[in-house]
């Protein structure tokens, strides 16, 4: 058992939600990772295991600057990915999937434009960028990432997959499935012709209608 209850309750919480990446159609067998930030710690799914055979002792524990200071399963090699997101941005939490339809649109676009106007809850902005491709574990691969997610909360790796983050798990998670549906409604439109993207005036009023109904309280919010 881990010792420590913070890093014991983030292991349980991440293997609660990898169980969920298969079932989802966001990763198939052991593809995609999660992580979450404690401190100066981060939380990690480890390489190479399903998700339904891991065990929280499997749970990786890393520090920001890549020391790994616990946790029985090997190392993801996509770690210096999350810990390049750590350092760079606010994010508590990362999902990285190989979900298929987000793979496919990164193969022809450079950017998922604003089909819905989800994509501003989904990825913080009027797309969702697609970082080039780079080989996976690569350091070229984490900085394109970080790249990409400049001003973002979500990103599309050329060939690869996806990448969202939260101020936790439940978060960074429906942003994955947010990004994969968008994807999905986006190959669903081209399919049938050029779809109609929403304008910067249509997605910044969306914007500020959101913040309104924030700000008028958590009963006004459902939309
Ligand atoms: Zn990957």
């Amino acid at each position: 058992m881990i010792p420590d209850p913070e890093r014991r309750a983030a292991a349980y919480t991440l293997i609660e939600y990898g169980r969920r990446l298969n079932p989802d159609g966001l990763a198939v067998g052991p593809a995609g990772n999660l992580s979450v930030r404690l401190g100066d710690v981060v939380a990690i799914t480890p390489s190479q295991i399903r998700y339904e055979d891991i065990v929280p002792e499997s749970i990786c524990f890393v520090t920001v600057d890549g020391r790994h200071v616990g946790g029985e399963g090997k190392l993801s090699a996509e770690t210096p990915m999350h810990l390049s997101v750590y350092r760079e941005t606010d994010a508590a939490a990362i999902v990285h999937t190989h979900s298929p339809r987000a793979v496919a649109v990164s193969t022809v676009v450079d950017e998922l434009p604003a089909v819905h106007y989800c994509v501003l809850r989904a990825g913080g902005g009027p797309t969702i960028r697609v970082a080039p491709y780079e080989r996976f574990g690569s350091d070229a691969l984490a900085r394109v990432a970080l790249e990409g997610l400049a001003e973002r909360t979500a990103v599309l790796l050329q060939n690869h997959g996806a990448i969202t983050y939260g101020a936790d798990l439940a978060e960074a998670y429906e942003r994955a499935q947010l990004v994969e549906w968008l994807a999905d409604v986006y190959l669903a439109a081209r399919g049938l012709g050029a779809p109609r993207i929403l304008t910067p005036d249509e997605l910044g009023e969306v914007a500020s209608e959101s913040a309104r109904r924030r700000y008028g309280g958590a009963k006004a919010a459902s939309r």
